[in-house]
């Protein structure tokens, strides 16, 4: 009943790494093992021009000056020192922030922690598509408001906010604007050249770099007021000490500058795999989709299985890699905020599978995924549980 090989569809939690950023990295943890920071030798100048190297090619993708990239341990550090650094850096001009009920825990437990120390938060409520309701979020923005977070592709659901027109709105109001950027990275075109943001967290290994090491984009013109979060021997412009780990730099940067060179053949291919993994979830009863399809990224499907219990789904499932409906990956997990922002109800999160497809994901593979579904779920609803009411509404209409 298990597949042949396991398969891996949670591309969305993390990636391996390249083969290609995996020969990158390793002369720099053996040969080239010099501390960037030490100019005074050839060990340090060779580490220090690597990170340099890297510094472009992350910039590269977004398009932004190498000298507005901070390197941080992930994105999770990008977003406290992008929130947290702006909010306590820029006290004086207010107390207020902005951000959605469906961000990343990185942010929302940011902020949490700024509202114990007394900044009031504007949590929104999004669409019943993911999506944001540019009238609400322009309402929410007040004269006290210092900081608004929205991120550009969600981690759950794939959905692709207008960052352009969020962005404008904050312009208009003097509101810097953060945008958690770790599920874009070679899944949509990044422009900090023409975008109206001021600061944007990115990480590694959701592109096929490594885990460890992210990057916090700060707008340089106009400065931007940030208070640092570790204090130390002043590395990255003082805004994050530490010495640089120059492999996981290098890995980064080849990671992202092969995410800017394939970005395109690689959006069609994921494409084609999350339109025929759609096609097959429309073939079986009561599935729903969450998230606009229009505004998503290819490599996300997440749906919801109606009259299925969540735990017995994701037994049946076994041999597949998938993230679920579930805050915890164990039976009894919060059900998801971000599934719950969107008006699902906590049987139908419960009952949720987030199918996250990349570099590595094949035909076959959807295909084993879709034979499964269609092979269990009928099984696991005919197990006497009561039919759902989509179910009954279905019977009621074919009876009339
Ligand atoms: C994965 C993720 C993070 C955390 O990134 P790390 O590099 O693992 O710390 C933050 N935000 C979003 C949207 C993510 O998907």
């Amino acid at each position: 009943m298990t597949p042949e090989r396991p398969i891996y569809l949670d591309y969305g939690a993390t990636t391996p790494c390249d083969p290609r950023v995996v020969d990158a990295m390793l002369p720099w943890l053996h040969r080239d093992f010099g501390n960037p920071a030490s100019s005074g030798h050839a060990w340090g100048r060779a580490a220090a021009q690597a990170v340099e190297r890297a510094r472009a090619q992350v910039a590269g993708l977004v398009h932004a000056e190498p000298s507005a990239i901070v390197w941080t341990s992930g994105a999770t550090e990008s977003d406290n020192l992008a929130v947290k650094g702006v909010a306590r850096a820029q006290r004086a001009r207010g107390r207020h922030l902005v951000t959605l009920k469906t961000e990343h825990a990185a942010v929302l437990d940011s902020m949490r922690a700024l509202a114990r120390e007394g900044w009031e938060i504007s949590c929104l409520d999004v669409r019943a598509d993911g999506l944001v309701d540019l009238d609400r979020f322009a309402a929410a923005l007040r004269a006290d408001t210092v900081l608004a977070s929205v991120m550009l592709v969600n981690n759950e659901i794939g959905v692709v906010q207008d960052i352009a027109a969020i962005g404008a709105l904050c312009r208009a109001r003097g509101v810097v604007f953060h945008v958690d950027a770790a599920q874009a990275t070679g899944k949509v075109a990044i422009d900090l050249a023409a975008l109206p943001v001021d600061l944007m967290s990115l990480t590694a290994h959701k592109s096929y770099g490594p885990k460890g090491v992210g990057a916090l984009y700060v707008r340089r013109k106009p400065r931007l007021q940030l208070e640092a979060q570790m204090h130390g021997g002043g590395q990255e412009r003082g805004l994050r000490s530490g010495t640089l780990a120059t492999h996981q730099c290098v890995g980064m940067g080849e990671a992202l500058r092969i995410a800017a060179d394939e970005m395109d053949a690689e959006r069609a291919r994921v494409r084609a795999l999350q339109q025929r993994l759609l096609a097959g979830l429309g073939a079986i009863e009561q599935v729903f989709v969450n998230g606009s399809l229009e505004h998503r990224v290819p490599h996300n499907v997440n749906a919801s299985f109606g009259a299925v219990d969540g735990e017995s789904l994701v037994a049946a499932l076994e041999g597949i890699a998938f993230s679920t409906g579930s805050a915890c990956a164990s039976a009894g997990g919060e059900p998801s905020h971000v599934l719950r922002a969107l008006g699902r109800s906590d049987a139908l999160a419960h009952a949720s599978l987030r199918l996250t497809l990349g570099r590595w994901t094949t035909e076959q593979e959807v295909d084993a995924v879709l034979r499964r579904l269609h092979e269990q779920l009928p099984r696991l609803r005919g197990a006497g549980r009561p039919p759902g009411p989509h179910r009954a509404d279905a019977a009621a209409a074919a009876a009339r």
